[in-house]
């Protein structure tokens, strides 16, 4: 094998250490999203429920004042009936009648509203049912996501770590000016770094090579940049990437 196929070759397998890495990193990255699109969720729901948890403790309240208030209704009614039978004139009498009257028809709005908003409690207790099971499926999922997070988030780490490791062993054989080149692309560009070129085009940025680079490149002395994307780029021919098609053949499957 020549020096040139010898590097591209270390470098192909340094890409695929640093495709692992990428993979981590987006992890680690993408992981607490999911969790904050769920936290949002349960948040949205978990307001809506306060809120009528909050309208029927309010017309709890409102209750408890209108029983209070009936319930004096019914002392006063009463004592008001006993004034009328002792009445002793015809204008005590029809002044009684009136008090009568205006107690009967307050105690009428009062019975009123009492039903009014027993109904409305009834269905605000109807809107609550119906969202608690959403409510505390919700609540579980977010309570185990979090959990989990940690578990996988620390999994990823230890990863990075044993990935971080192999990259230094794979790194050591390749020569410095070329592992520096790599490094710069790697710190600078978009994953990937280097790329087979098939069919005059980079895999890449799928653009097509010009005709001088690719004439330069199927000779392979050294190390070429795709004039487009900047990438790493060597001849499909020259040296075939065994690991990425079985990967691509594992992946198909
Ligand atoms: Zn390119």
């Amino acid at each position: 094998m020549s020096l040139y196929i010898e590097q591209i070759r270390q470098l192909v397998a340094l890409q695929h250490v640093d495709d692992g890495i990428h993979a981590v990193q987006l992890e680690l990255e993408n992981s607490p999203k999911e969790v904050k699109e769920l936290e949002r969720r349960f948040q949205a729901q978990d307001a809506q429920r306060d809120l009528i948890l909050e309208k029927i403790q309010h017309l709890q309240e409102q209750q408890k004042r209108l029983d209070a208030g009936i319930e004096n209704d019914e002392s006063r009614l009463s004592s008001s009936q006993d004034k009328l039978m002792q009445a002793e004139n015809s204008r005590e009498y029809n002044a009684g009648i009136r008090e009568l009257e205006s107690m009967e028809r307050q105690s009428r709005d009062r019975e009123e509203e009492r039903a009014a908003l027993k109904v409305e409690r009834a269905s605000q207790e109807e809107n609550l049912r119906s969202m608690e099971a959403d409510w505390s499926e919700l609540k579980n999922e977010l309570e185990s996501q979090r959990q989990n997070l940690e578990q996988r988030l620390a999994a990823s780490q230890k990863k990075l770590q044993e990935l971080e490791e192999e990259r230094s062993g794979v790194s050591t054989g390749i020569p410095s000016p070329v592992l520096r080149r790599y490094e710069f692309i790697r710190n600078r560009l978009r994953h990937p770094v280097i790329v087979p070129v098939e069919d005059g085009v980079c895999t890449g940025c799928h653009i097509a090579i010009p005709p001088q680079v690719f004439i330069d490149l199927q000779r392979g002395t050294q190390i070429l940049s795709c004039p487009n994307c900047q990438r790493l780029i060597y001849w499909a021919h020259h040296f075939q990437d065994t690991a990425a098609s079985q990967e691509q053949e594992a992946a198909a499957e």
